[in-house]
């Protein structure tokens, strides 16, 4: 690894932050990808074609409430101002996502003001109902599990408002880069003291206790360790993309299906993310993806954490593993095992010391 101060395995969200606040530091940093490309599942491909940026590994939408992690995403890209928007589609009817005035009104035919709907909701039928028309069949394919078996913060991510409002997130700041994520990763290790080799995974002989240099690496952490307890429990995904001859298939960028009984969970349409971009708004044809989730299986790429008493336990064991290897630090999405969105990724490597 040449005369490199430090080692940065993944070149993920996580992994592109810390290699970009090394080399500031004056370090010289290797970058270890284990793809051929950087930007880990925030990568995306432009449509030669209609110019449609496509988020392969699922929607990536930009959001965050802290003030450090907004202000280090601008020095290197800027945001268009798209403000996420999330429709249900229940037995055919669309509804606006957090729960809310307008899905509240919708479902049950009435017309609640504010101050009437926690007495409303209060009704457990009512709210049984709503839960097992959103929550339930959505969650069940999400997961694999019933919803009573998953960490109740899981659900508590979808917004719940005693108003009109239909903003998805509850952050401040949101948006998509307006020259598109990849420009984001490009730009973080663009600096001369950062050295990025794609197609080079990191590997950890068996019984390494010590490595030569720092490494920060950021990929699954039961794979690190060649599964020696058994993998931990991941999600999966599968996309199915389509390019359809049609200016505009659904109005938005991502509509759920929350019933069991459709087989995916949801489908993006990439273009509805760019409402700043005339050209690729206007051209006749659309990109739509459809999402299904399953259990992950040795061979599948790794999206969730399935958090629960059993994964935390057996991650313990691979944590007390890795604190046995001097030299090495592990974090991200994947090496953390953690439900993270991107700002929260971005957060946890701007507090890694440098
Ligand atoms: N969820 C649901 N119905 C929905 C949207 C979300 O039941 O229509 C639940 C589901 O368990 C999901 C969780 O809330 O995994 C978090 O949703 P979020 O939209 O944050 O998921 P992500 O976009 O990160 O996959």
């Amino acid at each position: 690894m040449g005369n490199h101060d430090v080692v940065v395995a993944g070149a993920g969200i996580w992994g592109c932050t810390l290699a970009r606040r090394f080399a500031e530091a004056g370090k010289r940093t290797l970058v270890l990808e284990k793809r051929p490309v950087v930007g880990g599942n925030v990568r995306c491909e432009t449509d030669a074609e209609t110019g449609i940026e496509i988020h392969s590994y699922g929607s990536h939408i930009f959001h965050t409430h802290i003030p450090e992690v907004w202000e280090f995403v601008n020095r290197f890209v800027k945001f268009n101002g798209y403000q996420h928007k999330v429709l249900a589609d229940w037995k055919g009817k669309l509804y606006y996502l957090p729960l809310g005035l307008a899905l509240v009104n919708k479902f049950f035919g009435t017309e609640l003001k504010p101050c009437e709907l926690a007495g409303f909701m209060a009704d457990e039928e009512r709210s049984k109902a709503v839960f097992d028309a959103f929550f339930r069949g959505y969650t069940s394919k999400q997961w694999g599990r019933a919803p009573e078996d998953i960490d109740p913060s899981i659900i508590k991510r979808v917004p719940v408002r005693s108003n009109y409002d239909v903003n998805y997130f509850n952050d401040y700041w949101q948006g998509i880069p307006a020259d598109g994520y990849n420009s984001l990763f490009e730009r973080l290790l663009d600096h001369p003291l950062i050295e990025v080799r794609c197609s080079s995974p990191f590997e950890l002989a068996p019984g390494t206790d010590s490595l030569e240099r720092p490494v920060y690496y950021s990929g699954p952490i039961d794979a690190l360790f060649g599964y020696v307890f058994g993998h931990l429990p991941w999600r999966t995904l599968r996309f199915e993309t389509e390019k359809l001859d049609m200016r505009d298939y659904q109005g938005t960028s991502v509509v759920n299906y929350t019933d069991a009984a459709v087989p995916y969970t949801r489908i993006h349409e990439f273009k509805h993310y760019h409402p700043e971009n005339a050209a690729v708004m206007n051209y006749g044809k659309t990109v739509i993806m459809r999402e299904y989730s399953a259990e992950w299986k040795p061979g599948d790429e790794p999206y969730y954490p399935v958090d629960n008493a059993s994964s935390r336990e057996l991650l313990e064991r691979y944590r007390a593993l890795a604190a046995k290897v001097s030299n090495l630090n592990i974090g991200g999405r994947l090496g953390g095992y953690r439900y993270y969105d991107m700002d929260k990724s971005i957060e946890a490597a701007l507090a890694v010391a440098i």
